[in-house]
């Protein structure tokens, strides 16, 4: 993994907030290094608090919107603008639609966009939407497709990663995201409502911990874990 002003790298996350846990410092390395980033949300990122079909109160709307605003706002103070929201699909509920529907958007991007990198979500967490995404990528990047990227990762989601029963997410590139720390934070903070105390994982303390944790593994103060799963060379 290397970013220059060649670099065009493409999130494809389910929901808004998995961009900055996932790899929120690397995105804030990749742009000072002179990369293009464009994010695609597949889904919107509350519906889950809300009893199953029951999305017209006012309170749904209330929360849908801090969440859609919230991403704007992260996503600008990481200098990203490139963005592609479906706010309309519910989250935890990626199982209800074709896969072929989701692969199709992915396509769409990924031709528009033309990316030399690829970072989506790690196939082994407990959010349905994030193995559904994974899956979808990896039927969008099949090598017959235009553009596709010769290099994709995969990235963890502190909470849905680490709650699950089997934790076999293994990292094998890792980012040393020492110095943009302050800016994930930063980032992270938008999503107003989203983070509660430690020992919950996506609180200040257990996203510092993970990076720690990561960073142990190589060498490094702070680090992002990745997964490489595919390069061309
Ligand atoms: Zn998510």
């Amino acid at each position: 993994m290397y970013f220059d002003e060649d670099t065009r790298l493409l999130v494809v996350a389910a929901h808004p907030d998995d961009e900055v846990l996932g790899c929120g410092g690397t995105l804030a390395r990749a742009i000072a290094q002179g990369a293009q980033v464009a994010v695609q949300f597949l889904g919107e990122g509350v519906s889950v608090r809300f009893p199953y079909g029951q999305y017209d109160s006012e309170e749904f709307k209330k929360q849908s919107a801090v969440r859609l605003e919230g991403a704007k706002m992260a996503l600008a103070s990481l200098g990203i603008t490139d963005v592609t929201f479906n706010h309309e699909r519910k989250c935890c509920q990626f199982d209800t639609v074709p896969l072929t529907i989701i692969v199709k958007e992915i396509q769409t991007v990924i031709e528009r966009f033309k990316p030399t990198i690829l970072f989506t979500h790690n196939p082994v967490e407990v959010n349905i939407d994030h193995c559904i995404t994974y899956k979808a990528v990896e039927n969008a990047c099949r090598p017959t497709c235009p553009f596709v990227p010769k290099e994709i990762y995969t990235f963890e989601i502190v909470c849905s990663g680490n709650w699950t029963f089997d934790a076999s997410f293994k990292p094998n590139t890792y980012v040393d995201v020492s110095k943009f720390w302050d800016k994930k934070l930063k980032a992270w903070h938008c999503y107003e409502g989203e983070a509660r105390p430690f020992p919950f994982p996506r609180s200040d303390m257990g996203l510092e911990t993970i990076s720690r944790y990561r960073g142990m593994a190589c060498g490094l103060e702070k680090a992002e874990g990745f997964k490489l799963v595919r390069h061309v060379i």
